[in-house]
């Protein structure tokens, strides 16, 4: 195959895997089979959060630092939300007695944000007022593009009030350039990736070498002076080795200090390249996700990788 043939299959096989994540009657049936169950245990450590605290202890002895998130999206119920808002307050106490390095990362869904926006803000405000009170840090996870105004609106209004907050933007959308120039004077802390979701061309670079140059431009501007100076925090949060690198360089030329940046990583992923930012001096933190809720998560997990899409497919439905 050539390719631009295997470019072509590699879109295809990401296109079909991410419609997959969305299919409640796959996820019901996958969820159950022992191949898929083995498969995911590659990329979180157990369902409960007592396997991510023991996870985070040895990353901490590691000098890494840990971001929880409990897996679920797109509640149904508000009384569900609340469960959600009530857990992750817990988490940040639990966290904070055992003299744990773990911040929390939460979907805008998972608080509500589709059934009351007013009450969204409400939990998520409850839980930037914890982090305060636990030093610890609230990021707000990006989700699919229709999700994009509300969760900066929710971000903004938060961090009006509270610098314990951040927010994930996604390299892939032709918006973000934008976002990030209105959130700059902000001093705002931003966790950059490349984006999970499937979105049109209209809206996102349908080329992933595009994405790739994207990340790099918008990482390099918010490592810059003024942004600096306006008190950015970044996430660079990415386990493309290119780009590390590049960035890694770019860091050293411009002198960017360790407190205005983080490398981020997802547990189980790239872990070679997470030793060799340790080695290096680098700053590290890792994300461990959680709970039963796994297989829309899993599925964009693995579509990142579309060159298992066969085995997986064959194993699923065989
Ligand atoms: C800390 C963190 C938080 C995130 N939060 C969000 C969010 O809020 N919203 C959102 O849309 N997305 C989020 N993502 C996911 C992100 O958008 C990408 O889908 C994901 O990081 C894969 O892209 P990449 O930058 O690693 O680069 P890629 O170019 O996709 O991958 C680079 C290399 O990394 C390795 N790799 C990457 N992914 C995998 C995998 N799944 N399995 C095995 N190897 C892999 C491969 O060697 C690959 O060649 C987050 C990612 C991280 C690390």
């Amino acid at each position: 195959m050539g390719s631009q043939s295997i470019s072509n299959f590699m879109s295809l096989a990401r296109k079909a895997l991410l419609a997959m994540s969305t299919n409640r009657w796959l996820r019901e049936r996958a969820t159950k089979t022992a191949f898929v169950r083995r498969s995911v245990s590659r990329f979180m450590p157990g369902e409960h959060l007592e396997d991510a605290m023991r996870a985070a202890v040895a990353q901490q002895a590691q000098g890494v630092g840990t971001i929880f998130t409990e897996l679920g999206e797109n509640l149904t119920r508000l009384d569900e939300a609340e469960e959600v808002t009530r857990h992750y307050l817990d988490v940040m106490d639990r966290v904070q007695a055992a003299g744990l390095r773990v911040q929390i990362s939460v979907k805008p869904t998972q608080l509500g944000l589709d059934l009351d926006k007013e009450l969204c803000f409400r939990n998520l405000q409850r839980l930037v007022d914890r982090a305060a009170a636990r030093s610890n840090f609230v990021w707000i996870d990006m989700e699919s593009s229709p999700y994009v105004d509300a969760t900066l609106e929710l971000f903004r209004r938060a961090r009006a009030g509270s610098r314990f907050v951040g927010i994930a933007l996604q390299a892939y959308l032709y918006r973000t350039e934008k976002d990030i120039e209105d959130l700059l004077p902000l001093g705002s802390a931003i966790r950059l990736v490349k984006g999970a979701y499937l979105e049109p061309a209209t809206i996102a670079f349908p080329k992933k070498a595009d994405v790739d140059e994207n990340f790099y431009k918008l990482s390099c501007r918010m490592l810059r002076g003024d942004a600096l100076q306006a008190g950015t925090l970044l996430h660079i949060a990415t386990h493309d080795p290119v780009l590390v690198d590049r960035l890694a360089s770019f860091i050293d030329q411009h002198l960017v200090p360790k407190s205005a940046y983080e490398y981020a990583m997802l547990y189980g992923i790239q872990r070679p390249l997470q030793e060799q930012l340790v080695r290096a001096g680098r700053p590290l933190r890792v994300l461990i996700a959680y709970g039963e809720y796994w297989f829309p998560w899993y599925m964009r997990r693995l579509a990142e990788r579309p060159a298992n899409i066969w085995f997986v497919v064959k194993n699923i439905i065989g």
